[in-house]
């Protein structure tokens, strides 16, 4: 097989725990669909609370022997999880275009990323360093050092299936810490997948645990009530992450939550017009618009708005809407009818607001939750697509006439993830970048994610930050010493 095409194997759907797969005790399956047609994939096992606790047994056994291995070890075991993935990267991306209906060349993307953060971290597990320093009085030293924070309980979405779960796998295996992965309900195959691989690479038994859900609520609310555990990293809507943090509290368990956006786009009279579509389209039509840095609002300055508007439609006109896993989709499904009713209930709310549909603007009919690439130009103060992650392949576009205006737009809400600014002044860019209240700028381009960035949000998206140095101190607990010599 060539490179990233390596054999595949069989997908497992039950849970991993410990060393083995094994089915739900009460015999209960979730039914896994395949949005691109409506019909079931298969299922995998679904577990109680339990089931959740033997994950937590599994992990609690696997802690030590994980946290003792030597930083050279961990390092060259997640170094062998990076190449296991992109040797499967063609088979893993059709897995992910199946049970999340993203095109191919998203998912094919997906895993790539997904991989490097075990590359990133293989690199990061060698420099945990700590700190050593005079107290002030000069009587003692003050010696930090950065031990594992322990069992980490990780909860992801269903929009990158492969790349929210490394994202805090490998910075917590790079810690010394253990797991225990809870999948969407939409897209455990992938996540299954991946700890399958994870294991054949090298990663000890019991260190990543796997468990799926129907009853994600009283499941994870028994797993965080468990002493043994931790930690607790989140991706997902804002109100679930409410209640996870109020879980949390309980027995005060440190908290990365990364949850929803409404990204701001913004273009000045001054940008070049290619390269903002260039960026726009690649901020709103990477997975379809499913992510929580999709561009969620176009604030577009008046002298350009015609012209960007016009290729915009053009553009995102030209993509050929279909099933994920067709070699020439670009634009794949939605992940279930629930958010192809979202996305018509915002469209309808803007229009009957005034806005003028230049593009798109209804579902498509079929058994396939479909919903075509949507512009949708002027819409007025107030309405609903504006304040709500649309989380769709539509882009709603306000026009603004100065720079202080477009700031107070793209600040008045409640979430602060991502922001995209397109100038061809550098230094103004940069200024309205500082602006913005969100934890992360793209200036002059359309994507932020990087594994060697630290992504995240301020004001109602979240807390603390994944991907970089950051991301692997929120598996870490600073200890402190003052010693005397
Ligand atoms: P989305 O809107 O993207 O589906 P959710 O926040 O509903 O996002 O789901 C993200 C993840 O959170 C999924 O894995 C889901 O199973 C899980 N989840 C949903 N509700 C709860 C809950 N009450 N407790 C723990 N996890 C939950």
């Amino acid at each position: 097989a060539s490179e990233g095409q390596k054999a595949s194997f069989a997908i497992p759907t039950d849970l991993l725990i410990g060393e083995n797969w094994v089915g739900a005790s009460s015999g209960a399956r979730i039914d896994i669909l395949n949005p691109s047609t409506g019909e079931t994939l298969t299922s995998v096992a679904d577990c109680d609370a339990a089931e959740g606790i033997a994950a937590v047994d599994a992990a609690a056994a696997a802690a030590s022997a994980w946290a003792a291995t030597p930083p050279r070890r961990r390092a060259e075991v997640l170094l062998a999880c990076y190449h296991a993935m992109m040797e499967r990267q063609e088979w893993l991306a059709r897995l992910i275009s199946l049970e999340n209906g993203k095109a191919l060349g998203d998912a094919r993307g997906e895993v790539a990323y997904a991989a490097e953060f075990f590359r990133w971290y293989a690199e990061e597990a060698v420099r945990i360093n700590g700190e050593l320093s005079l107290s002030p009085s000069g009587a003692n030293r003050i010696l930090v050092s950065y031990q594992p924070i322990g069992i980490a309980l990780l909860i992801t979405p269903w929009n990158f299936p492969a790349a929210m779960a490394t994202r805090k796998i490998a910075p917590a295996l790079a810690a010394g810490c253990t797991v225990i992965l809870k999948p969407a309900e939409e897209t455990p195959l992938t996540a299954l997948a991946v700890a399958q691989i994870l294991r054949d690479a090298g990663v000890p038994a019991g260190v990543v645990n796997v468990i799926n859900t129907s009853d994600p609520g009283p499941v994870c609310s028994a797993i965080l009530h468990d002493p043994r555990v931790r930690k607790l990293s989140f991706t997902g809507s804002t109100e679930v992450g409410r209640i996870l943090l109020r879980e949390a509290a309980d027995s005060v368990i440190s908290a990365s939550m990364e949850l929803g956006g409404n990204a701001p786009f913004l273009v000045l009279d001054d940008a070049d017009l290619d390269e903002a579509i260039e960026g726009a389209m690649v901020a709103k039509m990477r997975n379809a618009g499913e992510a929580c840095t999709a561009a969620n609002r176009f604030y577009v300055q008046r002298g350009i708005q015609d012209r960007f508007v016009a290729k915009l439609v053009e553009r995102m006109g030209a993509m050929k809407v279909g099933p994920g896993i067709d070699a020439t989709t670009q634009c794949g499904a939605m992940i279930n009818r629930a958010s192809i009713d979202k996305i018509e209930r915002l469209v309808a709310d803007a229009v009957s607001r005034g806005a003028e549909v230049r593009l798109g603007g209804a579902a498509i009919a079929g058994d396939g939750f479909f919903y075509p690439p949507s512009v949708i130009a002027n819409v007025q103060p107030g309405s609903e697509i504006l304040s709500t992650e649309v989380f769709g392949p539509v882009a709603a576009i306000v026009p603004f006439d100065d720079v202080d205006e477009a700031v107070a737009l793209a600040n008045a809400t409640e979430y602060g993830l991502a922001a995209y600014v397109y100038s061809g002044d550098l230094k103004k860019a940069l200024q309205l970048a500082e602006r913005i209240e969100c934890g992360m700028v793209a200036v002059n381009r359309g994507l932020v994610s990087d594994a060697a960035a630290p992504f995240g949000g301020v004001k109602q998206s979240g807390l603390g930050r994944e991907g970089s140095h950051h991301g692997l101190i929120e598996y870490c607990e600073a200890k402190y010493i003052a010693v005397s010599w």
